[in-house]
């Protein structure tokens, strides 16, 4: 073991305030031999799996919390900025306000960005839900298009078969229907479609999941466009497979692709564009530069608990090398996929067991407990779990009414 008294501490600079990037801080920051700064170009870590119930009426505050609050009692240095290039000799990150910061050991975990394909129009008529404040603008426009016409949208169109598009389908029809009480617009049913380009929802999954997804969503009134390219997008119709579906409330979740700091600074990039790995998680052969989460290319990348697993699998051999100990090699872990679709149903698939419905719900419920308790304390995991249940309307004639 080195002696911190003897030898300094080794500067470990963590990129990234998401799932990855804040349990590996938490983790290290535990760890008196490392001297830990986490660097994001937003002050807030994101909590994505609620951020559908964020833009149907519920409070940015389930979706959100604050980096200081996370790291009020931890010996962590959050910097708020955004990194945009990497000095591998000099062994110095850059920021875009032209700070440098010297690392040891640089932890990269920043993300995904939207992926519009190049899709005409799509960019410019679309509404996200990567953020809160794309949740919030999909929710302003919601009721914006209720006071100005008094009348519901022809069709709300999400795009995307895959959790974030069906969550949002199967919570949409009830929440337009609640705001349509509550703006007393009587006369119009609401119609929403699901459009995926692959012949079935949730297609990375088992059959039967997709399948019990599509009953679900059907029995809620959504439309299941499947088998359908989506081609172009105007100010008042999305183009699918050749024809128009006429709506001013297109959503589109169908595209991600791998944060641009990568290929702009020359990492080696798989064919997915994710970062070549090795069995330490290290990028481009080198022995200080650490991609986990999103940005690896992992197995199961792309889900938070992937992110989270890495970030705790990197800690761990952090500590094992200080410690003279053997670094273990990585392995990956199965996640589990919890899906919500409507008001108290999730589908579950945990190894070979799947189930839906109301324990389906529970899970789902457990799952956000045990999430929160990743990146804050057990009382404040339930505090923060607990605020899903708060109501949070922009809309001044919602925002009265009980
Ligand atoms: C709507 C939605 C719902 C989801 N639901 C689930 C779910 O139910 N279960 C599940 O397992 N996964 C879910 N996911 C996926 C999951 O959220 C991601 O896999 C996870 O967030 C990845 O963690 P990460 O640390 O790699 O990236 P992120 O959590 O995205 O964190 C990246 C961080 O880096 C910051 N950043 C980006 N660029 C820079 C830069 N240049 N400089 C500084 N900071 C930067 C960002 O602001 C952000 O704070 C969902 C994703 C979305 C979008």
């Amino acid at each position: 073991m080195t002696d911190t008294k003897t030898h300094p501490k080794q500067k470990v600079v963590i990129v990234g305030g998401g799932f990855g990037g804040v349990r590996a801080a938490i983790e290290m920051g535990r760890l008196d031999f490392l001297d830990v700064t986490l660097i994001s170009d937003s002050d807030m870590f994101t909590y994505y799996p609620t951020l559908y119930l964020t833009a149907t009426g519920g409070s940015d505050a389930q979706s959100s919390i604050l980096l200081a609050h996370i790291f009020a009692d931890d010996p962590v240095r959050v910097i708020i900025g955004k990194a945009v290039s990497v000095d591998r000799a000099a062994k110095t990150l850059r920021l875009k306000d032209g700070t440098n910061v010297p690392y040891d050991k640089l932890v990269m975990s920043l993300g995904v960005v939207t992926n519009y394909f190049g899709i005409p129009g799509l960019q410019e008529n679309s509404y996200g839900i990567k953020s809160i404040e794309e949740a919030e603008r999909l929710k302003r426009h919601l009721h914006a298009q209720l006071i100005a016409e008094h009348e519901p949208d022809l069709n709300y169109v999400i795009v995307g078969g895959g959790p974030t598009g069906i969550e949002l389908a199967g919570e949409l029809a009830t929440y337009v229907r609640d705001i349509m009480k509550k703006h007393q617009v009587h006369h119009r049913a609401v119609h929403i479609d699901l459009v995926e380009m692959m012949p079935h929802l949730m297609p990375r999954l088992p059959r039967p999941v997709g399948r019990t997804i599509e009953r679900r969503l059907r029995k809620l009134g959504v439309k299941l466009y499947l088998n359908s390219k989506v081609e172009g997008a105007s100010g008042d119709a999305l183009t699918v497979s050749g024809k128009p579906i006429r709506s001013h409330t297109i959503v589109w979740t169908a595209g991600v692709a791998n944060n641009p700091f990568f290929s702009e600074n020359g990492f080696n990039l798989s064919n997915r564009k994710k970062v070549v790995v090795d069995e330490f998680l290290r990028a481009d052969g080198s022995k200080d530069i650490f991609v986990i989460g999103d940005n690896a290319e992992t197995p199961y990348s792309g889900m938070a608990q992937t992110a989270l697993h890495d970030a705790e699998f990197i800690a761990q051999n952090f500590r094992f090398e200080h410690e003279n100990r053997p670094k273990l090699a990585y392995r990956s872990k199965e996640p589990v996929y919890v899906t919500p679709v409507g008001r108290r149903w999730a589908s579950v698939l945990w190894g070979d067991l799947h189930l839906h419905g109301r324990a389906g719900w529970l899970l789902r419920n457990a799952a956000d407990v045990k999430a929160f308790s990743e990146v804050l304390s057990a009382k404040d995991a339930v505090v923060q779990w607990s605020t899903g249940e708060e109501r949070q309307e922009l809309c001044p004639i919602c925002g009265t009414v009980s």
